[in-house]
């Protein structure tokens, strides 16, 4: 309670005017009616009229409840003069009918001094917000030391934290808890998918971080109310403990109390503040979070900070070295670089966002807001001043043992990072719609909501990344689909159902895969036994879509390896994986002919290389371009498709292959939530760049009886002609009353 501590009273004669000016306040002058004495007062609107009333108090000895003020419109050389009125004085003057000084009736003057109380705080708070934007001359304060140490105080522990961050204990245990290498090829599989293969070491580092962030929000576990770890029933908050040495050794101050509902165990919740604990328990709320993944991001070797909103949430921020500026990330939420995601997502009322890294402490609150002015009222707890000079003092502190090399390059870096705190958009102005960014990865930029005009303005891009299913407006964005790769597995995989044991050969090479994807991406090679199988000419096809090649041994036996780029095989091997399970799956059922087997037995061909576009995406996860890569574990999401959403898509305008004649398409189900499976649709096909339609195919009251279930379907001969735009347009999903979304985790189209 140190918030009224700094607001103080000054006699105007005590101080005088050559006191060192520091604040931003109001400064008035207070007549006591019945006293005849003058007093210079300051007063900041913020901390309410009550406040001041005490500080009147303390001159005049006039208790609160009876001070009424008067008099705010006279204001002389820039100071505003109020009059204080004892209450016992205005019980003295009702007796009066009228006072002959003013003229006005007692009755009359009170109901004015009234509104005159509401105003005052009124003009009070708008003066402040110009004050703020325009930092006139200030006045001193004589508390100021302990309003600083206060606000200090609550900087230090998360100051002081930070050596555990650099700690190289620390960031090996954070390191032995993941897999690298997995971590590696998930990012560089994620930037494949997109069609970026030859990446810079930058764009990696920032596919990097953002698979540990999504690897981080699936290995973290947020916990209000601790289960009981006997019998796994919830349990009841009591109250706080007393922390044990244990618990002390890993920084847990506070111990939070709880009771099995159940089996009425009581249960121990301590507030680890010690990453290291973190580590090994996984859980606890966005402070825990924060916390842990800040060490794991100094472990990884990226440029980091804490950040502290001191509206109570903790996130973390990086510096992109693709970007050249810091990034927020918030592991909660795995939501990464959408700063407005509080006041605009959440609404939070933010006032004070300090970053804490290495080298400094840092205010970042413009960061974060696009109303500077309403948050600039908010910040009590100290003047602006006093702010900025214990960042400034922590700061040269962490910065005492750097060389004066590292000096530069932080004095350089800060100079950039303020240009861009400063040059944040003024309050209630609309983001204005620029062209898509050009650099960085399409995760990345998808995730900003950078591409195309899917961006309405922050507050949506925001709205977004609360997971909440508000989306974009309406969303024509053309996207390539990279999916060559996917059309190849399914060629080769169409070839092996040619062998004379297809379900046998289909088990062998589910082995193998699995053999081979269980290694490091980039050293993948196993030696099998005979592999008969594996000489067959049929093999060939398969060996080469995965980008392995195979070696015949003078024992007979086969090595297989890779034959090139590891991310192509890291690419390609979850959908052979993927479709050699289903094939099994069907060869299993025994059925003759089968329906779902025949377009591949067949040799049909996959249709690929195209462009999609969508009614609408659920961005950033959920763009329309995942129904084409091949995998179960992305999907497209239309948020408001349930009673009517589509998907086109066209192929590249080339004169040799710009028409193609449809046979018969695949959808697979998503992975969960089966009311927004497809139910009502038809296919469509254009031949004027999607001007007018003919109907191909319409399918009624289809059931996704299972999760990820692969449903074919066929084209009747007499509407199989060529068109150049395919689109799947959904009717209605399962269950349109429960839901506004349609996803469709993979749609496979094949042609003549
Ligand atoms: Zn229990």
């Amino acid at each position: 309670m140190f918030l009224g501590l700094w607001v103080c009273v000054v006699l105007e004669l005590h101080f005088g005017s050559d006191v060192p000016t520091t604040m931003v306040l109001h400064a008035l002058v207070v007549q006591h009616e019945g006293g005849g004495t003058s007093y210079t007062v300051d007063y900041d609107s913020d901390d309410g009229e009550e406040t001041l009333k005490v500080q009147l108090f303390s001159l005049t000895g006039v208790l609160p409840e009876n001070q009424k003020l008067v008099g705010l419109s006279d204001i002389r050389n820039g100071q505003r003069f109020l009059t204080l009125v004892e209450k016992e004085e205005e019980q003295q003057e009702r007796t009066i009918s009228q006072d002959p000084s003013t003229g006005i009736s007692p009755a009359l003057d009170l109901k004015r001094i009234a509104i005159l109380d509401e105003e005052l705080a009124r003009a009070l708070e708008l003066e402040d917000a110009v004050h703020a934007n325009s930092y006139p001359p200030q006045r001193a304060f004589a508390h100021t030391r302990s309003v600083r140490e206060a606000f200090e105080s609550e900087l230090l522990p998360y100051f002081h934290r930070w050596a555990m961050y650099e700690d190289v204990a620390r960031q090996n245990a954070a390191r032995a808890t993941l897999s690298l290498d997995e971590l590696e090829e998930d990012a560089l599989v994620a930037l494949a998918r997109e069609g970026k293969r030859d990446v810079s070491l930058a764009e990696k580092a920032d596919a990097m971080l953002l698979q540990l962030l999504y690897w981080f929000k699936k290995s973290f576990k947020w916990v209000d109310q601790p289960d009981c770890d006997v019998c796994g029933s919830a349990s009841v908050r009591t109250g706080m403990g007393s922390p044990t040495r244990e618990e002390l050794a890993f920084e847990a101050n506070r111990v939070e109390l709880f009771r099995c509902r159940n089996c009425k165990r009581e249960i121990r919740f301590p507030r680890y503040n010690d990453p290291m604990k973190l580590l090994e328990t996984r859980s606890g709320r966005c402070g825990e979070w924060a916390n842990c993944f800040t060490l794991y991001c100094r472990a990884l070797g990226f440029q980091t900070r804490l950040v502290l909103d001191f509206t109570d949430h903790l996130w973390t921020e990086c510096f992109s070295s693709s970007l050249n500026r810091w990034v927020h990330l918030d592991p909660c939420e795995a939501v990464f670089d959408k700063p407005l995601l509080y006041e605009q997502g959440w609404e939070k009322k933010l006032t004070y966002v300090i970053a804490f890294g290495d080298d400094g402490i840092y205010d970042v609150t413009k960061r974060y807001t696009r109303d500077w002015n309403a948050v600039l009222l908010r910040r009590t707890k100290a003047p602006e001043s006093v702010v900025h000079e214990v960042v400034t003092t922590l700061t040269a502190k962490a910065r005492v043992s750097k060389s004066s090399k590292e000096l530069e390059l932080l004095r350089l870096r800060d100079a950039k990072e303020l240009v861009e705190l400063a040059t944040t958009l003024p309050p209630g102005s609309k983001q204005i719609h620029l062209p898509g960014r050009q650099t960085g990865s399409e995760a990345w930029r998808l995730l900003r909501g950078e591409i195309g005009n899917s961006q309405d303005d922050g507050a949506a891009a925001a709205a977004e990344g609360s997971s909440s299913s508000s989306a974009g407006g309406y969303n024509n964005t053309l996207r390539v689909c990279v999916d060559e790769h996917v059309s190849k597995v399914y060629a080769a995989l169409g070839s092996l159902l040619k062998s004379s044991e297809p379900a046998r050969v289909t088990r062998l090479w589910r082995r193998v895969l699995e053999k081979l994807k269980s290694q490091p991406f980039k050293s993948r090679k196993e030696l099998f036994g005979k592999g008969l199988w594996l000489k067959e000419e049929c093999a060939l096809p398969l060996l080469q879509a995965l980008g392995l090649r195979r070696d015949v041994q003078e024992t007979g036996q086969v090595l297989i390896s890779l034959d090139g780029d590891p991310v192509v095989t890291a690419l390609v091997m979850p959908v052979a994986l993927q479709l050699l399970a289903y094939l099994s799956n069907e060869l299993e059922k025994h059925i003759s002919p089968n329906l779902n087997l025949k377009l591949l037995s067949q040799g049909r061909r996959r249709l690929s290389g195209g462009q999609t576009c969508a009614s609408n995406e659920q961005l950033p996860l959920e763009i329309a371009s995942a129904a084409f890569d091949g995998v179960h574990t992305t999907k497209w999401g239309e948020p408001k498709g349930a009673m009517g959403g589509w998907i086109e898509y066209r192929l590249v305008c080339d004169c040799s292959t710009s028409a193609e004649i449809l046979v018969g398409y695949q959808i697979t189900s998503a992975e969960d939530s089966p009311e927004r499976d497809p139910w009502n649709w038809v296919v469509e096909g254009s031949n004027d760049g999607g001007q007018t339609w003919m109907c191909l195919d319409i399918r009624k009251g289809e059931m996704f009886e299972e999760r990820l279930l692969k449903k074919t379907y066929e084209i009747s001969q007499e509407k199989q002609n060529s068109y150049s735009v395919f689109r799947f347009r959904c009717l209605s999903v399962r269950d349109p009353v429960s839901q506004s979304r349609l996803q469709i985790s993979c749609i496979d189209l094949f042609v003549k």
